[in-house]
């Protein structure tokens, strides 16, 4: 297609000038393990059931959907257990959608919201993208955050809204509730957990620290662990307050029926869906025994995926894999590789794959 106009031609908002969308490579190749998805897929039996369920809704699908859907948030809560209620959960399409709904309720023009890089890159994206200022802070030289640091940041920028990200994507980084209570003690602006990963974890939730923190909340998802990253589901537990503020900014009928009913179905069947991640977490460990055996350092990792250092050529090594058919992540974290835990099949090849091509 011939353009006739660029971007910069266009009388768009002054803030996203030069912006860069989101970007991954979207290829398919034989071994895919770039976006933390989960290798392992949907057992057939719950594939089953949800398709059902999907199949049942679009006989209704002429009628708007349920805006308020009580039930999906009432099957998150039962899910979550902590004595949680449909009052404190919201869903949207993917946590993306929540995060930006959040940003929308407590960001804005005039407001800045701040996160300890290197992490995800949405929460600056979406930050832009609401016009709301954006503060990058740092992590330590292992990609840790001690309470000292993330209270000093927090003191010195004063942001609306803090990110935190446990475990943090892409570093893999767990990070302690003590870290989280001072960072919230140390701000009156809301401090929301990114807990995408968190069922790849073994630490204690961030949601156990919502009792008696009206400005704290924990954004989770279907996407990863759930092995619904196609459908787009995620959810924001908190107080019933910060819930309300979400309500003032989203589309009327922003979760549409097939995705509740695919959601309800999928939560009906979680012990399922879950069963698959014992699996990626021995994957997980294998690689990163094998990769630090090979000479490589290996940043711990409590999710489903690995941060890979002591690479000379990053560019080099994720193209000679991509030669391979294997395609992983750079997240241009200086000697840096980001691997998603594949299959023990993905993981047989992506090992075969290191040996072959040596040491770094
Ligand atoms: C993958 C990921 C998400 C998931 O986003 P969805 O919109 O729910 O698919 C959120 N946060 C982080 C840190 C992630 O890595």
């Amino acid at each position: 297609m011939t353009r006739v106009t660029a971007l910069d031609d266009l009388p768009i908002r002054d803030d996203l000038r030069g912006q860069k969308p989101y970007w991954s490579p979207q290829i398919k190749p034989r071994v895919q393990l770039s976006v933390n998805e989960n290798t392992h897929g949907i057992p057939a039996e719950a594939a089953a059931d949800i398709a059902a369920a999907v199949t049942e809704a679009i006989t209704s699908a002429n009628r708007y959907p349920d805006y308020d859907f009580e039930d999906v948030r009432t099957a998150i809560a039962d899910y979550l257990g902590h004595g949680l209620t449909y009052e404190q959960i919201w869903v949207a399409n993917g946590s993306n959608e929540v995060l930006q709904q959040f940003l929308q309720a407590f960001g804005g023009p005039g407001r800045t919201a701040m996160g300890f890089r290197p992490s995800y890159s949405m929460h600056s994206i979406l930050s832009r993208g609401t016009d709301t200022g954006w503060i990058d802070a740092d992590r330590d030289e292992n990609f840790e955050l001690s309470a000292e640091a993330a209270v000093a940041a927090v003191r010195q920028h004063d942001p609306s809204i803090t990110f935190l990200c446990t475990p943090n994507n892409p570093t893999g980084t767990p990070m302690g509730l003590e870290v989280i209570e001072a960072v919230y003690d140390a701000t009156d602006g809301m401090v929301i957990v990114d807990e995408a990963y968190a069922e790849f974890s073994d630490l204690p939730s961030a949601i156990t620290l919502l009792p008696g923190r009206p400005r704290l909340a924990v954004s989770r998802t279907l996407s990863k662990a759930f092995a619904f990253a196609g459908v787009r589901v995620g959810y924001l537990v908190a107080d019933p307050a910060v819930i309300d503020a979400l309500r003032l900014v989203r589309l009327p009928y922003h979760l549409s029926s097939l995705t509740q009913a695919a959601a309800l179905a999928a939560l009906r069947h979680a012990p399922a869906l879950l069963s698959t991640v014992d699996s990626i977490k021995r994957q997980r460990d294998r690689t990163a025994a094998a990769l630090t055996e090979l000479g490589y350092r290996v940043y711990p990792s409590e999710a489903n995926f690995l941060l890979v250092g002591g690479i000379a050529d990053p560019p080099a090594l994720h193209a000679a894999l991509l030669e391979r058919d294997i395609l992983i992540r750079d997240n241009g974290i200086p000697n840096t590789l980001r691997i998603t835990a594949g299959t023990p099949e993905e993981t047989d090849l992506l090992l075969a794959a290191f040996t072959e091509l040596g040491r770094p």
